[in-house]
C-alpha cells in the first residue's frame, strides 16, 4: 500500500514527522529518500520531538549516526550521503541497531544499497513548486500497520 499527500511548508513537515512517529511502534526501519533539501531531516526532526526529543535535530552528515535514547525508546537517525563502502555499515554497528529494539531513520538509504535490509516504509519526498509532494510505501507487513494507523487527515 502506499500514499501521496501534499505537504505546504515546514509546519506540516514537521507535522508529518509527529503524525509518523505516532503511528510507528518500537521497533521499524524507515527510509527518507529525496534531493538535498527535500525536508528529510525536517521530517524527522517532527518525528524525535513527537517521541520526546527536545532541541534540534541536524543531519549526522559527517558522523553518519546519531543515537537518540528517549524515554519513548532508542532511535537513530543516519545519513549516509557520505558513506563510502557499504562496509562501513558494519563498523557503524548497523546489525546491531537492527537487532535492537529500535526506530531507524535513515536518509539517503540509496547508498547502502546491498547492505541495508528492506525498510518497512519508504517515504519518497519531492519538490513541487510551492512545498512537497510525499508518498509513504509500505514495504512489509508492520509498514502496512503503520500506514493503517497514521493520521493525515491535516494533509491535502
Ligand atoms: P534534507 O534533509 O532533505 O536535505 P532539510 O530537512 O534539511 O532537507 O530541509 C531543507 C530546507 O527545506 C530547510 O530549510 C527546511 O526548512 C525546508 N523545508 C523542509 N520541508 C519543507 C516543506 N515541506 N516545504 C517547504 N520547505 C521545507
Ligand atoms: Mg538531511
Amino acid at each position: 500500500m502506499s500514499v501521496t499527500i501534499q505537504i505546504e511548508g515546514e509546519d506540516q513537515q514537521v507535522a508529518l514527522g509527529a503524525r509518523l512517529a505516532e503511528a510507528t511502534g518500537q521497533k521499524a526501519l524507515i527510509f527518507l529518500q529525496g534531493d538535498l533539501g527535500a525536508g528529510k531531516t525536517t521530517l524527522v526532526r517532527g518525528f524525535l520531538q513527537a517521541r520526546g526529543h527536545s532541541g534540534n535535530v541536524k543531519s549526522p552528515t559527517y558522523t553518519l549516526v546519531e543515537p537518540y535514547d528517549l524515554r519513548s525508546g532508542q532511535h537513530y537517525h543516519l545519513d549516509l550521503y557520505r558513506l563510502g563502502d557499504g562496509e562501513e555499515l558494519e563498523y557503524l554497528g548497523l546489525r546491531e541497531m537492527l537487532a535492537e529494539q529500535a526506530v531507524l531513520l535513515v536518509e539517503w538509504p540509496q547508498r547502502g544499497k546491498g547492505w541495508l535490509p528492506d525498510p518497512d516504509l519508504l517515504v519518497d519526498i519531492a519538490h513541487r513548486q510551492q512545498g512537497r509532494s510525499v508518498s509513504l510505501d509500505a514495504r512489509t507487513p508492520a509498514g502496512e500497520e503503520i500506514l493503517s494507523r497514521i493520521s493525515l487527515r491535516e494533509f491535502a
